[in-house]
């Protein structure tokens, strides 16, 4: 059985934290910074997020 984890849309990141409890169930990525919903998924989600924030970075070029 695969295990449910966090995600981070953006970044793909399971190190997600719980901000300001009170208002809601608010979630903030320590990776990137990132707040606001997360993904439910598992550890194979995150790894295609990761790669797919890779070749996103890789497409931009700097200036
Ligand atoms: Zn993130």
């Amino acid at each position: 059985m695969k295990k449910s984890i966090l995600i981070c849309p953006r970044c793909g990141s399971d190190r997600i934290e719980v901000v300001l409890p009170h208002i809601g169930s608010t979630y903030e990525c320590r990776e990137c910074g990132y707040r606001g919903p997360m993904i439910m998924g598992d550890r194979e989600l995150a790894e295609k997020l990761k790669t797919r924030k890779r070749e996103q970075e890789g497409e931009e070029q700097p200036i």
